[in-house]
């Protein structure tokens, strides 16, 4: 724990920005719950849950899922135990009402959003990292056929799970989520600059240097 008081820090950037690896990462550094709002709704969709069958059809098209039930299985999600030291959101919010819908619930428990890194990474290059993406089934961990390869062909370095590819990584899917990211993501960008909440951080470096540099950030702002 890095600080006395519970954080919530949240990670943002586009699909393929590097949001999990980074997060997979520093949530273990600082003890934060790592959240990823895909990651609950892939695990919905595998449990064959009413929430999974809602959220499929959404992802499939590279669509958000509906702001009521994300923002619902969220607040859902941080209220467990394993968030008390804080927690790591990649994923949510995504939407202005969600973030809004996140501010409010967490000012009626006197809590607030820490701070908001924001992994920045251009457009052609968001698009070559997505069409080499390949994730483990089992624990979700995401490797990349070029940059991040797992040491045996298709399984995973860390539990040696099946590695896939996920449907909405294909070329066309993949562009959809570009443009929904652009449209209804990027005016958080401008919402938490204005709270004073957002550091952008150079998602084109190494994955390792990135995670030094989103690692610092977060101790200059919350204190080691
Ligand atoms: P991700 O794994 O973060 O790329 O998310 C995969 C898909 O899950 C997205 O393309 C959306 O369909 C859905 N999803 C994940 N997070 C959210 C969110 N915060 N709001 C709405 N839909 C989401």
């Amino acid at each position: 724990m890095i600080s006395g008081e519970q954080l919530y820090v949240i990670l943002l950037g586009a699909p393929g920005a590097g949001k999990g690896t980074q997060a997979a990462l520093i949530s273990q550094r600082l003890g934060l719950a790592h959240i990823a709002s895909g990651d609950l709704f892939r695990q919905e969709q595998a449990s064959g849950s009413e929430l999974g069958k809602v959220a499929k059809s959404y992802m499939e098209k590279g669509l958000l899922v509906p702001d009521e039930v994300t923002v619902k299985m969220i607040l859902g999600r941080i209220a467990a135990p394993d968030c008390a030291q804080g927690v790591l959101l990649d994923g949510f919010p995504r939407t202005l009402e969600q973030a809004k819908a996140l501010d409010e619930a967490l000012a009626e428990e006197g809590k607030r959003i820490n701070m908001v890194l924001y992994i920045k990474v251009s457009n052609e290059e968001l698009l070559r990292r997505l069409s080499g993406r390949w994730i483990c089934r089992n624990c979700q961990a995401p490797y990349n056929i070029v940059e991040l390869p797992s040491k045996v062909p298709g399984k995973c370095d860390a539990c040696g799970g099946e590695l896939y590819q996920r449907p909405d990584d294909t070329a066309e899917t993949a562009r959809k989520r570009l443009d929904v990211y652009f449209t209804q993501t990027m005016p958080l960008i401008e919402y938490y600059t204005k709270a004073g909440k957002l550091v952008e951080i150079d998602g084109e470096k190494g994955i390792e240097e990135v995670g030094e540099e989103l690692v610092a950030a977060i101790e200059v702002r919350v204190g080691k």
